[in-house]
């Protein structure tokens, strides 16, 4: 089976790793501040906080833009269940809109349709590597005075309009899980240039402890701190981030020069102005001439790894459906969830494999 994942760990991260075990201090400490100073540096943002995970970061970051009874949230249903459930952990409430059917991402055009006073921040998700929508997202946050949290859990090291993910809203979030563009096992990041930001999101990872004082207390904090093991893979994996994202892309060129002819389906594709780093490269099947769980069968009996991401909207599943939301709703969302695939895009993929990618999905063409 070609994986639709596969890691990339060498010499690099256990000379790092090992240096924080032989220093026998293995919690948060030098490794994690050296990781924030350069990831700060690399989203070219003032600040980068270091947390446990993408969803403590997105946590954080929504704490920190103030969110709490029933401030509204707009976001998209068409993401990871991690973007939408730390609204709720801040006792916010989750309103989604719609998505825009060719770059997946949220519509900006929905987002301000669902505006009320209760709005307080939007939190855009970069799905599968390609940014959101920024210019016409802060168009709107200026407008009605909204906090944008980038979801950059999938888009390290992408860009809009020339500038680095992690950048373009108030404040960014990443995530460094197993399976990410960088990874090291489990970690998160929050980038932002607003001092307050920073601090507060500081903060909130050590317990709420005041930054200049030790054992004074501001406000509800958690243990959302990194690890400097953890930190020490993440450093190593910084330094690989180019090389591994240029690989990526490149792949993806080749798979679209080898199947965009191929009639119902639709391979992915961004506005020129955005870097796409493909954490997923997913196509579109029209469920005409290309049946996607026909083809996904197909696909895994001849070793593709293949993936469905995500195959049901947030909205829903009973969780979300508890709050008020059902079918129909998110009438984009709910029909692309049917239409996609996501094909081995990883950076370890050999030319054989890619042809072998490309030459499947032909003969699957050829047999309907
Ligand atoms: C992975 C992911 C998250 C959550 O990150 P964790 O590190 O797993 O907590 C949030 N949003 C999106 C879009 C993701 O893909």
């Amino acid at each position: 089976m070609i994986p639709i994942t596969k890691v990339s760990l060498d010499k690099a991260e256990i000379k790092n790793l090992l240096e924080v075990v032989e220093s026998g201090m293995l919690a948060q400490g030098k490794k994690t501040q050296e990781l924030e100073e350069l990831f700060a540096e690399y989203c070219g943002t003032k600040h980068a906080i270091a947390v446990s995970s993408g969803t403590a970061a997105l946590h954080a970051a929504l704490y920190a833009a103030g969110i709490r009874n029933d401030d509204e949230v707009i976001t998209t249903p068409f993401t990871f269940v991690a973007t939408a459930n730390p609204i709720v952990m801040q006792n916010g409430k989750v309103i989604f809109a719609d998505i825009d059917e060719s770059t997946f991402n949220i519509d900006p055009k929905e987002v301000e349709k669902k505006i009320t006073k209760k709005t307080k921040a939007i939190i855009a998700v970069d799905l599968y590597g390609q940014p959101a929508d920024y210019t016409q997202l802060k168009k709107i946050s200026e407008k009605y005075g909204l906090t944008i949290i980038q979801d950059a859990a999938q888009s390290h090291a992408a860009q809009y309009k020339n500038t680095m993910s992690g950048s373009h809203g108030d404040m960014g979030c990443f995530s460094f899980y197993a399976t990410k563009n960088m990874m090291c096992g489990e970690g998160g990041m929050i980038t932002t240039s607003n001092d307050l930001y920073a601090e507060q999101c500081r903060r909130f990872r050590h317990h709420g402890q005041s930054q200049q004082t030790r054992y004074e207390y501001h406000d509800i904090g958690y243990n959302y701190r990194i690890t400097d093991l953890q930190s020490a893979i993440a450093l190593a994996q910084l330094k690989k981030l180019d090389m591994l994202t240029n690989k990526r892309i490149q792949n993806a060129k080749t798979l679209t020069q080898g199947i965009k002819n191929i009639e119902g389906i639709t391979p992915p594709s961004h506005p020129e102005y955005k870097k796409h780093v493909y954490h997923q490269y997913t196509i579109k099947c029209d469920n005409k001439k290309v049946k996607r769980d026909d083809l996904f069968q197909y696909l895994r009996e001849n070793n593709i790894g293949a993936g469905k991401y995500y195959p049901k909207p947030l909205h829903l599943h009973p969780h979300f459906q508890n709050m008020g939301y059902k079918k129909n709703d998110y009438p984009i969302s709910e029909r692309i969830s049917t239409q996609v695939i996501s094909l081995p895009v990883h950076p370890y993929l050999t030319k054989e494999e890619l042809e072998h990618i490309i030459s499947v999905l032909h003969a699957y063409a050829k047999k309907t």
